[in-house]
């Protein structure tokens, strides 16, 4: 059995989650599931990420002790999986003991490798970032990302990370492998920076300023920067250091990398350069992959607190489903791009693309089969919709991330089943008394298959949908299944399956 690994990153505990952190996460899902039908052991991680300055001050501000703090935002991020239908095997959280002691000998690693060294350093710092800033990377003197919260200047004397030394290494790996960071202009931004040298950066905060973080070993005056300690997390969630076993059968070796990676754009550094750097120092093999999605925008505009667009997942399902909300974020938000949420695109996504799409074809064939053979499927016939074509274009795409592609790949197989419906006109022949049996055929056998390709997409749905075909979701192994003709003849159809129904019209 093939071990796959794959991890979100882990959101800050200072905000409820939102629609930007659900897109990651159901990507990842949809990965997982789909691995998962391919026959894989999946591992799949997420959870959450707790130290660091920014989220002692909102714990400050809460009047909350800053664990109590954490535990009640780690409740809120966990709560997704029921909500959004999640198949996470693993939700870390950055103050784990388990975790805690892998920062500290993932410390321990660098600095035996001569990679962490002390200095004095002033420097301009975003706390909503939690980063370091270079003057060209501000605007006005403010982060562009945070241009309400301040810049800060820190002068303090700190533990560092000697990226540097990292650089040549690095550009030979993206060098050798092309397709490491995902989409391929990502790779090409993260070779640039790194070609243009890399600064070693701070490791440390002095802990009498700032206490809510890793104590460093052996300086109880210092604690870890929260980015050093979090990125440890895709490592120490899966046993390291003690497991070993455990985690070279999911992280991968060195010849044989396994670890796959899904983040946003504002995390391409951190995940394809830091984190990579800091593996190399440790000595431990880099990720697989790192694939980048973008962000999503509300109304066209970014979502803010401030503007009180923030798009809540939460909202989304407890008005349109869980489904929907996933094929949403898979199927109408472009995989390799920006995308933008309105209530309007949702909506239409929902009655034109599930209701109408997928939903409508389900109802009108399964009601077909009731009518014109019993309930049950007649004899086998052979594929007119070159389904092998589109199962070769549907897994290319999500080997490479494309979930929108892989939706779309489902919807070219539902509005060739609805052309030749109209082209067939099945009704009228029946009424003739012609045999409509093998066009029948064709259509529930499409089914399945369109079913099967949506398992990891709208899982409810699409196990609802095979179920009505007789076929037992849990039981489905890729690429067997996608053979065409496995519908077998006489096997019994439910009649009129409603999958997706019509949106209220004050919803
Ligand atoms: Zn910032």
């Amino acid at each position: 059995m093939s071990k796959y690994y794959l991890t979100t990153t882990l959101p800050y505990v200072n905000a409820d989650p939102h629609v930007g952190f659900a897109l990651e996460i159901v990507q990842a899902d949809a990965l997982a599931r789909y691995h998962r039908l391919l026959g894989d052991d999946v591992a799949f991680n997420t959870g959450t990420d707790e130290h660091g300055q920014k989220i002692y001050q909102k714990s400050v501000e809460a009047g909350e002790e800053p664990q109590a703090y954490c535990d009640r935002y780690a409740a809120k991020f966990d709560g997704l999986k029921a909500a959004l239908n999640l198949t996470y095997t693993r939700f870390i959280r950055t103050t784990d003991a388990h975790h805690v002691a892998a920062a500290q000998e993932f410390w321990r690693r660098c600095k035996a490798a001569g990679d962490i060294y002390k200095k004095q350093y002033r420097t301009k710092y975003c706390v909503g970032c939690e980063l370091e800033k270079t003057d060209s990377e501000l605007e006005d003197g403010r982060c562009p990302i945070h241009p309400k919260l301040p810049i800060e200047l820190r002068d303090e004397e700190n533990y560092f990370f000697r990226w540097s030394r990292s650089q040549q290494a690095l550009l030979n790996h993206y060098a050798a492998h092309p397709d490491f960071v995902l989409p391929d202009f990502r790779l090409k931004e993260i070779r640039n920076f790194v070609a243009a040298g890399l600064q070693d950066f701070s490791i440390s905060r002095l802990k009498a300023k700032m206490p809510w973080g890793i104590d460093v070993p052996d300086d109880p005056a210092h604690v870890m920067y929260v980015w050093f300690d979090a990125l440890v997390n895709y490592v120490s969630t899966l046993g390291w250091p003690e497991d070993a076993a455990n985690f070279a059968a999911f992280w991968g070796t060195d010849g044989a990398p396994n670890a796959v990676q899904v983040a946003g754009k504002d995390n391409l550094r951190q995940q394809s350069a830091m984190w990579q750097g800091m593996l190399l120092s440790a000595g431990l093999p880099l990720s697989k992959q790192v694939f980048i999605h973008g962000f999503i925008t509300a109304d066209g505009q970014k979502m803010s607190k401030s503007l009180g667009n923030v798009v809540n997942p939460y909202d989304l399902v407890a008005t349109y489903g869980t489904d929907a909300t996933r094929y949403f974020l898979l199927g109408a938000i472009p995989s390799y791009n920006d995308g933008d949420y309105t209530k309007a695109l949702f909506e239409e996504t929902y009655a034109a693309r599930l209701a109408n799409g997928i939903g409508n074809l389900a109802a009108r064939v399964t009601t077909m089969a009731g009518k014109f053979s019993g309930g049950a499927s007649p004899a086998k016939a052979e594929d007119r919709f070159a389904t092998q074509a589109l199962w070769t274009r549907y897994r290319d795409a999500l080997d490479a991330f494309r979930f929108d592609d892989a939706v779309h790949a489902v919807e070219e197989l539902v509005a060739l089943c609805n052309q030749a419906i109209d082209v067939e006109a099945p009704w009228k022949k029946a009424k003739a008394g012609e045999d409509v049996g093998p066009f029948l055929y064709q259509l529930l056998e499409a089914l399945r298959h369109a079913g099967l390709m949506l398992l990891p997409v709208i899982p409810q749905a699409a196990e609802k949908l095979l179920a009505a075909l007789g076929v037992d979701a849990s039981s489905v192994r890729l690429p067997r299944d996608a053979a065409w003709g496995l519908l077998a003849p006489g096997t019994k159809i439910e009649s009129g399956v409603i999958l997706f129904p019509r949106l209220d019209a004050n919803s």
